[in-house]
């Protein structure tokens, strides 16, 4: 066992640094106090102005303690002595076969994260929007629905942990370039089957029978010069009063969701206006920019994770006897959860910017900004959160632009 090198210290330093420091930038940029947006409450009550912040402000404090409390587990298992011991038990759960090593060691530390993260899932999840009056579900049907997400999970990530330890055992080098493409197949088979198989575990999903909307969606798509796109219905109004629209799925499975509640509360000329904007996000593959940027990230993520796991060998407390040491699995996860943090910027500036365009594309298609504004206006009542956040959060985390933006942009201002 051995102290690690400085270069080595220097790149987990600069990660914890920028991830950490990320974190409570938002945190803190968040909870700041200000005096309300004078321009929303132009179109807002100071009551729901203020009702929104608060719930932006509980929902981003509880999300960074779970992202705190997930990172702090991992930081623990990966350099406490005890954290390594009980890596090390795991691994040897695997009786000296490699891939049962893997999924000995994928499965405890994914199920550990899980548990740690739970009591925060279930305030986000469910207590919080409870509190808001967003949700009707009952806790222990909100658990189950948790559960089962949870499950799938491990099971589809430690499939995808066995593919990258057996690359890493195949060249403890280069094994992040194949990794980068497995990963980047993986995210687009899973963004493909997304509406297909993932979704309809949880959710009503069936195709939008109504002849007003259909007849929309048709002269929208003439307009705009594309095919008619599959525009399905998500049910979930016996669960959640939230309104959402989505462009989900690639290629055969693409298509436009709309939630029955959107349906429900929208005029006409509203629903329209989401219709426009979604089909924006298709005609511009929206959704294939931010799996191409993802790829990226990921691989520049990966090429500094295969440097990293080879220079941690013999370093102590876990003691990597080789790269591809089934324990060193849990570094990988801390790694890229950082490395993930860190990129969540340039992720959000790509989403934005999609966002900005598909308003744009809304209002050229439709010509009633008037329709677009009111749409903003249920969609901010409908869904609480900050109509006007500080400009450093936006910029740093936020993956549309803030609704007060939006309405100005709309407006012509
Ligand atoms: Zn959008």
């Amino acid at each position: 066992m051995r102290e690690p090198a400085l270069p080595l210290k220097c790149l987990w330093t600069l990660l914890f640094a920028l991830g950490l420091g990320l974190i409570l930038l938002l945190l803190f940029a968040t909870l700041e106090p200000r005096p309300l947006d004078g321009e929303a409450l132009n179109y807002f009550p100071a009551a729901m102005l203020e009702q929104g912040r608060r719930f932006a402000r509980e929902a981003r404090l509880a999300a960074t303690l779970k992202a705190l409390a997930s990172l702090g587990a991992l930081a623990v298992l990966c350099f406490h002595p005890a954290g390594a011991r009980l890596l090390t038990w795991l691994e040897a759960r695997g009786r000296g076969r490699w891939p049962r090593q893997v999924a000995w060691v994928a499965v405890g530390v994914g199920a550990m994260a899980a548990v740690v993260e739970l009591p925060f899932a279930y305030y986000l999840g469910h207590a919080h929007e409870r509190a808001y009056g967003l949700t009707r579900q009952s806790a222990w049907a909100w658990l189950g629905d948790h559960l089962l997400g949870a499950a799938v999970g491990l099971v589809f990530s430690a499939l995808l942990w066995l593919a990258l330890y057996a690359l890493i055992r195949r060249s403890p080098r280069r094994w992040w370039a194949g990794a980068s493409l497995v990963m980047a197949g993986y995210s687009l088979l899973l963004a493909a089957l997304y509406p297909v198989l993932l979704l309809p575990l949880f959710h009503q999903v069936r195709p939008v029978d109504d002849p007003q909307v259909l007849a929309m969606i048709h002269s929208l798509a003439e307009r705009a010069g594309v095919r008619v796109e599959k525009v399905a219905e998500l049910r979930v109004g016996d669960e959640s009063s939230r309104l959402n629209a989505m462009v989900a799925g690639l290629g055969p499975t693409k298509q436009v969701l709309l939630y029955d509640t959107l349906l429900r509360e929208l005029s006409p000329a509203e629903v329209e206006a989401v219709l426009a904007h979604e089909l924006s996000h298709a005609v511009h593959a929206d959704l294939f920019r931010g799996w191409a940027l993802q790829a990226a990230l990921n691989a520049a993520a990966m090429w500094l994770a295969a440097w990293m796991l080879r220079a941690m060998r013999g370093v102590s407390p876990l003691g990597l006897p080789a790269a591809h040491a089934p324990r060193g699995l849990a570094l990988l996860m801390l790694f890229l959860s950082l490395c993930d943090i860190a990129g969540t910027p340039a992720q959000a500036a790509l989403s934005r910017r999609a966002e900005v365009r598909a308003d744009k594309y809304a209002l050229e298609l439709t010509q009633n900004p008037r329709a677009l504004v009111q749409s903003f206006q249920k969609l901010a009542r409908a869904n609480p959160g900050d109509v006007a956040p500080p400009p450093l959060v936006e910029v740093l985390s936020h993956s549309h632009p803030s609704i007060i933006r939006r309405i100005r942009a709309a407006e012509g201002r």
